[in-house]
């Protein structure tokens, strides 16, 4: 069977997906990916020897494909849930990237800087000068903003197709109470955009995550996130949690062990493509993720995780195609 080589630059979920399908197919396929570890969106943090899942809280599933892959990680055990609606990573986030991830070859804390194009060839130049090729094919599973300067001189199609999108930041507040405080709620979504809080999830809660530190986040709404895009990560995470008390807890008996704050740049999809992914063949160059699928973005935020995979899945299956 004739092979093609194939990079593939960001490890989220649309990455994982992609790199799956044409490493099941026998094609060479290398994931760059600029973090020290896989998952992007879905990534975990580590602190007081625990976890936090800072980004993507929960999976949900509309389309039968997506339902149908949450029940296989289910049986692999890559996945649980109590209810058979919403799916979480086992144990956390993270660990359901980091199985996506094994059996790949994935380059960690590779931040790609320059795409070039050698006669029929793709190269990819790091964040320190070092090159690495040649790839027949180049896929860009990233924040629409993000793929923009990679491909801008190569593609004004493209380009111009990604200026379309549209994708919002968002701050997160992580903490830990040494001491279980009263809620009038554990878990709750806030659909007005008029509340500065856009979600606040108890850890706890979820299957595999019990422990005695009550873990929360709390996510601020994207007009609250614009509003306070520069402000320091301390200031932030101070106003979240005073956000949070004032709306949620009825009462703090103790203050937390650890107040922290996340800035994502490129949290939700505003304003997607209705694309299943995008590609210019003749050039050898792709593009996936979550701002591909209008459909689902608009659905919920919480259908975003399955627009990524939908997108990195089909785009994958489409290269496979191409051999
Ligand atoms: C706070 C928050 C809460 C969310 N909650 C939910 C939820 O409950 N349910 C849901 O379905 N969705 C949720 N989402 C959305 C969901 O997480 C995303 O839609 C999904 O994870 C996007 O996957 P992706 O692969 O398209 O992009 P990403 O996960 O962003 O992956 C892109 C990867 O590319 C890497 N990268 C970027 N630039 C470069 C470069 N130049 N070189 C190398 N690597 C690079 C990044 O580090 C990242 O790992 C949430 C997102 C956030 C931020």
């Amino acid at each position: 069977m004739k092979t093609s080589s194939h990079a593939i630059i960001g490890a989220g979920l649309a990455g994982l997906a992609c790199a799956r399908r044409l490493h099941a197919a026998g094609q060479q396929v290398e994931v760059f990916e600029k973090s020290r570890g896989a998952g992007g969106r879905l990534s975990s943090r580590r602190r007081l020897n625990t976890t936090f899942d800072l980004g993507c809280q929960q999976l949900n599933a509309v389309t039968p494909e997506f339902i149908e892959q949450l029940a296989l990680w289910q049986n692999q055990g890559w996945v649980a849930s109590d209810d058979q609606s919403t799916f979480y990573g086992s144990p956390r986030m993270s660990g359901l990237t980091r199985q996506l991830s094994s059996g790949l070859k994935l380059h960690l804390a590779k931040r790609i800087v320059l795409l070039h194009k050698k006669a029929t060839d793709w190269w990819l130049e790091d964040q320190l000068g070092d090159l690495y090729g040649p790839y027949q094919q180049v896929t860009l599973a990233l924040p629409a903003a993000q793929a923009l300067p990679l491909i801008k001189y190569h593609s004004t199609a493209l380009s111009n197709q990604l200026e379309q999108v549209e994708q919002s930041p968002s701050w997160v507040a992580y903490f830990a109470l040494p001491e279980a405080v009263k809620v009038t709620n554990h878990t709750q979504t806030n659909s007005s955009a008029a509340s500065p809080l856009r979600r606040w999830t108890l850890l706890n809660t979820k299957p595999e995550q019990e422990g005695e530190l009550q873990k929360w986040v709390v996510e601020a709404s994207t007009q609250w996130s614009k509003k306070h895009l520069n402000l320091t990560q301390q200031v932030i995470a101070d106003k979240l949690f005073a956000l949070w008390c004032n709306d949620v807890a009825l009462s703090i008996p103790k203050q937390p062990l650890l107040l922290e704050a996340h800035r994502w740049l490129y949290a939700f999809t505003a304003k997607p493509l209705n694309l299943a992914y995008l590609q210019d063949s003749s050039l050898g160059i792709n593009l996936c993720g979550d701002y591909c699928s209008t459909e689902l973005v608009h659905y919920s935020f919480a259908n975003q995780a399955e627009a990524a995979w939908l997108s990195g899945d089909k785009l994958g299956q489409q290269l496979v195609k191409l051999g």
